[in-house]
């Protein structure tokens, strides 16, 4: 129920608060395993390789044991650049349980960019597979690798869980508290480069304890959710990974987006919950291959969809597709542990938030809307900046004082660099995004990082990168180039330039040649200026 302190407009979710027991995260979503031993907890829809529950205890105590054989102390990094597999829940927990910091990496990243992950990180140890092992061999560190196949410059996964079990149980353990961190996931926040969002245990118990309000002992063992969304995200290791596991669900693991094995994995695996994004919500709505398919064999119940914003006109073509189908529309920030506002779903007594808005403020959180100018907070209908403040408020950015303060202000509120409003009824509406991020179906692209890979080109004098709407993916980076006299290179060979540089979904999609960059007297790029004269399609100079 919105209300007002002081002066200050601060707003309190309409739901009543809910405990947040202290204990460490591995320990929350695992409680009660035993109770549900042989019940599938991840199933691989390519593969139909499984873990149950049982499994997936025995194997996080054995991989956090191993851990500490290999020497890993307590808050020190571990990188994880897998795909989404079977074994990945247990991997991060396994690092959590040992008292080590999770940090998980997109493996289609670029060698440089794992190695400046790896290093921004300060890690200690990689986790990967065959497949991705060509890329991290090279950074120094000790790897383990998943598969079936020793590579004898690495630990083998099953060897060194073998090994583990053979160790006895003499290793010293550190206690793990729920004040400890447990992940390191990357954003670039509201500007500049990426960086590592520091968050606790409590961080993440608290988000799921929020997210999870209304869960009754009846739907317990009852999800069987999609885990598409990449485990390495927060959306993906919280949101799909954790809460599932919480609930004694079952998670589908895919490892990559394929339509006709999409739709099978639903029917085949009785998917009732799949938490995705806008760009698969558009092939489901238009993509014939989908007629192909029997859609009243379909178990889902509900779609979830965050990370970016949902086009009404597709939220109406896909209501009238599947009718059946909730579709519960969220949001959330990695800085913020995860999911902060929520349709939620009327099964659990919540209440349906007005469509087209992104739902209603989870249990224990407070928000504010702000004038981005003077930091004065804004009345209800009136859009500002959001800002949150709760425990899943993250700890700061790694060895980054100077971005975490401009972050989080001395009051522990959390600016998102996100524009909204919040109207009578307690829902709210994002309307625009002011911080530089560009949101590529969902993956995170920072234009100062295209930014400084372009300059890096012995023809490029000065550039500038921002985001044009895209009805796919929702935003592509576009670039605005300043090439020195006398270049011959075509706006292909910059856009190739930058794609042999980085993982797939940063590529620059579209080059402008310019005469300058406008930038404000203090030499900022003036984005919003340029990101207008960009989608007009007039020179940007
Ligand atoms: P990430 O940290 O990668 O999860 O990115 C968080 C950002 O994604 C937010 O600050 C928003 O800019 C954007 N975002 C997330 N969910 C939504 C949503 N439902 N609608 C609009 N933007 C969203």
């Amino acid at each position: 129920i919105p209300c007002s302190a002081q002066e200050e407009h601060i707003f309190r979710s309409r739901h009543p608060a809910v405990p947040v027991p202290d204990i460490t995260l591995p320990d929350f979503v695992l409680q009660d395993a035993e109770l549900y031993a042989d019940k599938v907890a991840f199933v691989e829809a390519a593969t139909g390789k499984t873990y149950t529950y049982a499994e997936v205890v025995r194997d996080t105590r054995r991989f956090a044991k191993a851990l500490r054989s290999l020497g890993l102390r307590k808050g020190q990094v571990v990188v994880v650049a897998l795909p989404n597999v079977a074994e990945y829940g247990i991997v991060a927990l396994g690092i959590m349980a040992a008292g080590g910091v999770f940090s998980g990496a997109n493996p289609t990243a670029h060698e440089s960019e794992l190695k400046k992950q790896a290093e921004a990180a300060d890690a200690k140890l990689i986790v990967t597979d065959d497949l991705n092992y060509g890329k991290v061999k090279g950074l120094g560190l000790p790897v383990i690798v998943l598969g079936e196949e020793s590579i004898s410059t690495a630990v083998n996964w099953n060897e060194l869980l073998d090994a583990a079990d053979r160790a006895g149980d003499k290793l010293s353990h550190e206690e793990v508290l729920q004040s400890d961190l447990c992940a390191l996931p990357f954003s670039s926040g509201t500007t500049g480069m990426s960086k590592g969002v520091m968050l606790t245990h409590r961080n993440l118990v608290a988000n799921l304890c929020s997210s999870l309000f209304g869960v009754g002992p009846e739907m317990v063992g009852q999800v069987a959710t999609l885990g598409l969304i990449p485990f390495f995200h927060i959306y993906g290791i919280t949101g799909i990974c954790c809460a599932t596991l919480r609930n004694k669900g079952k998670v589908v693991v895919m490892g990559r987006f394929e339509l006709r094995t999409f739709l099978n994995a639903l029917i085949t695996q009785e998917v009732n919950f799949a938490p995705i994004v806008p760009p698969i919500i558009l092939a489901l709505v238009k993509n014939p291959i989908v007629e192909e398919f029997d859609l009243s064999k379909f178990k889902l119940k509900a779609i979830m969809t965050a990370a970016a914003p949902l086009a009404p006109e597709l939220l109406t073509a896909f209501e009238n597709k599947f009718p059946g189908v909730q579709v519960q529309e969220a949001y959330g920030l990695t800085e913020h542990s995860c999911i902060t506002l929520t349709h939620g779903d009327p099964s659990k007594g919540h209440g349906i938030a007005k469509k087209n808005s992104v739902g209603f403020l989870l249990p224990n959180l407070e928000i504010k809307f702000i004038n981005p100018e003077n930091g004065q907070s804004l009345p209800k209908n009136t859009p500002g900046e959001i800002c949150v403040r709760s425990q899943c408020v993250m700890q700061g950015y790694f060895n980054n004082k100077e971005e975490t303060a401009r972050t989080i202000d001395a009051d522990g509120w959390l600016h998102t660099g996100d524009i909204g409003y919040i109207d009578n009824d307690g829902d709210i509406f994002i309307v625009d995004r002011i911080k530089e991020l560009i949101k590529y179906k969902g993956f995170q692209v920072a234009p100062a990082e295209l930014e400084a890979i372009l300059l890096t080109h012995p023809s490029v004098e000065d550039a500038a990168v921002v985001p044009l709407p895209d009805e796919e993916a929702g935003e592509i980076p576009a670039a605005c180039v300043v090439m020195s006299k006398g270049a011959e290179e075509s706006e292909e060979d910059i856009m190739e330039f930058v794609a042999s540089n980085v993982a797939h979904y940063k590529k620059v999609r579209v080059v402008r040649f310019v005469d300058s960059i406008p930038k404000s007297p203090s030499g900022k790029i003036m984005r919003r200026l340029l990101k207008e004269k960009m989608g007009s399609g007039s020179k940007a100079s």
